[in-house]
């Protein structure tokens, strides 16, 4: 069977590209699971065993494998996340049910050979029962094994390999550990220090609260690339604005494949206010850091995830923000420029809600954002999209900051 009809790349390989210029042959992942398969069938076998790796139970029949897809908890957002890899000694076609008691097939089913270059599964290939309760998977095997994930796997290996790249393509950028997650990952912060005695403040930019939310993940490495960049803009913004990044806050969930939450099964963007986890802490420590000194004050958080459409969440126009009306501004400037993604914007007074952007506004009067991204959106066009939003933004954030520095000098 032929399979991918459309490719692409991981964001590794693509800023790989960027920063060397040239094609590298070499995979830039080797994730090879050792160890026990969780089961077999045939002579095929089902392996968990790597970062976000998640089956919850496997059993097998005549016809192929039984999946059964649980949550870590319940209640919870309904993001039935699932990951395994099949190796197999021939070629030949597997058929795979999975089950999701109580939630329905929400993620198609991703498949990568070497964890770089992913294709969906043809939609043929999926047949999806009436409760959509159960999904049939069936899956074409070479002796090459093969993952199938419900979205593209970006784990520690990604980030640490982003995170390399970055701080040799952008040698002013830091990296420190803000601290650890509660099973001791490191939570790794980059930041990017203004250089003017005029400073403007400090952006900063969160991601990954909630594991699955791959394609938020996609959009902020676009989002921080493009600031980070060799623009005129954004190297007019870096010396009046610094940035601070956090790209991933739950590694535990991540590597865990959780559909929500971190490992003390608490939603960390449900505790921004209470502050019972580590993770959250560490980021309420490093905003009263930021705003501690004066100069380099909050002055726009953005939180990336994912969900069923493109939208921003915000605050709504009849509160004061800083920067004033920052919200609607940014809004409009990204439906401009484009590119078209249907880019909704809601407004919300639910400021009690303990998520970042509430907690966030609250606590700092900054405007606070939450940037979601369609979970099944183009990945070259969420990042197109996201180039186009960090660019919008800074222009925003200079034209006002050129204001200020005029009326200072005009008062
Ligand atoms: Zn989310």
């Amino acid at each position: 069977m032929k399979m991918p009809e459309t490719r692409y790349s991981a964001i590794v390989l693509t800023l790989a590209l960027i920063v060397t210029g040239c094609a590298s042959t070499t995979p830039l992942l080797t994730s090879s699971p050792d160890g026990e398969a969780l089961c077999s069938w045939q002579d095929v076998q089902l392996y968990i065993n790597f970062d976000a790796g998640r089956v919850d139970q496997c059993d097998v029949g005549d016809e192929g494998f039984h999946l059964t897809i649980l949550p870590e908890a319940t209640p919870i957002n309904p993001s039935p996340w699932y990951a395994f890899q099949l190796r197999s000694d021939s070629h030949q076609t597997v058929r795979l049910s999975l089950s999701y008691p109580g939630f329905k097939h929400r993620y198609p089913a991703n498949i990568s050979h070497d964890r770089e270059h992913w294709s969906r599964l043809p939609r043929e290939n999926i047949h999806i029962n009436q409760d959509g309760d159960e999904a049939v998977l069936t899956i074409p095997l070479t002796r090459d094994p093969v993952y199938v994930s419900a979205q593209e796997l970006v784990t520690k290996t990604d980030y640490q390999q982003w995170i390399e790249m970055s701080l040799g393509a952008f040698p002013f950028l830091t990296t420190t550990s803000l601290g650890n997650s509660v099973l001791g990952t490191e939570i790794i912060k980059l930041e990017s220090p203004a250089t003017t005695q005029n400073r403007q403040g400090t952006i900063m930019l969160v991601g990954r609260q909630h594991p699955p939310e791959v394609s938020g993940a996609f959009s902020f490495f676009a989002f921080a690339e493009e600031l980070l960049g060799s623009s005129l803009l954004a190297r007019r913004f870096r010396k009046s604005f610094s940035v601070v990044m956090v790209p991933v806050l739950n590694p535990d969930g991540v590597r865990a494949g959780n559909w929500r939450l971190n490992a003390n099964g608490k939603d960390l963007n449900r505790d921004w206010g209470p502050f019972t986890e580590p993770e959250t802490q560490l980021m309420r420590d490093e905003l009263v850091r930021i705003n501690d000194g004066g100069r380099d004050e909050l002055a726009l958080f953005l939180d990336f995830h994912s969900t069923f459409k493109n939208v921003i969440y915000t605050q709504t126009d009849d509160v004061q923000t800083r920067p004033h009306n920052f919200a609607t501004r940014w809004h409009n400037a990204m439906i401009n420029a484009g590119p078209d993604i249907g880019l909704l914007r809601q407004g919300s007074h639910n400021t009690d809600r303990p998520t970042s952007k509430a907690y966030v506004y609250k606590t700092y009067g900054t405007a606070a954002i939450t940037v979601e991204m369609h979970e099944n959106e183009n990945r070259k066009t969420i990042r197109e999209f996201s180039r186009m939003a960090a660019r919008e933004m800074m222009k925003i954030l200079l034209a006002d900051n050129a204001k200020t520095t005029e009326n200072q000098i005009g008062g």
